[in-house]
């Protein structure tokens, strides 16, 4: 039986998208850089150090990726997400289904996108490594996906399943914390979360 992988690897707009462009054209492109705050500035303030990417720069990260035949990416990720399908969806421009594509097994890829350390999962098994080249910037894609919809203003559809009337109480709400809450609500859990502190999000 073919797993997911396989089969959203063998849609059509993936075929023809992997054949528009050569093996060889996509290992010649260089990774991308993330730009950061200049260290003058960042001393004066609380904004983030690591400005994330653009579309372009994103677009061009995506195109690197040589949506494997056996991504062994995938293999390198704790929750399984379906790597080659979100980048791939990046490069035709895509960028919802690149946002729902991580979504459908993680919860939080805005936070996993900034501090898994990615050089150790996903990327550590990137075939460009083979190639003696730098892995293709996963992560920096996933965070870019993950900022594109939380900035779009386009609602996300969740697949919700009945109520079940159980009630679960999930104490702690840092990010494994949300994230289970998330999961039990959209099976019909009626969930409550309890935090000490008097911020949410593990702070
Ligand atoms: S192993 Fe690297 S090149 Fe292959 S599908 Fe995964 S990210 Fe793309």
């Amino acid at each position: 039986m073919e797993n997911n992988n396989n089969v959203s690897r063998n849609e059509e707009w993936r075929v023809e998208l992997r054949s528009s462009i050569s093996p060889k054209e996509r290992a010649a492109i260089e990774r991308v850089e993330m730009p950061q705050l200049d260290p003058a500035y960042r001393i004066t303030c609380n904004e983030e150090v690591n400005q994330g990417i653009t579309e372009e720069q994103a677009v061009r990260e995506a195109t690197r990726c040589l949506d494997c035949n056996n991504p062994q990416c995938v293999t390198g990720c704790p929750v399984g997400i379906d790597i080659p399908k979100f980048i791939k969806n990046i490069e035709r421009r895509h960028f919802a289904d690149a946002a729902a594509t991580l979504k459908e097994t993680s919860s939080l890829p805005a936070v996993c996108g900034r501090v898994c350390p990615q050089e150790k999962q996903c990327e550590s098994k990137c075939i460009r490594l083979k190639m003696k080249q730098p892995a293709v910037a996963i992560g920096y894609l996933e965070r870019f996906a993950a900022d594109w919809q939380r900035n779009s203003g386009e609602e996300e559809t969740v697949k919700m399943e009945p109520k079940n009337g159980i009630k679960v109480a999930v104490v702690g709400s840092g990010p494994s914390g949300l994230s289970f809450a998330g999961d039990m609500a959209k099976k019909g859990f009626d969930v409550t979360v309890f935090e000490a502190l008097h911020e949410i999000g593990g702070v």
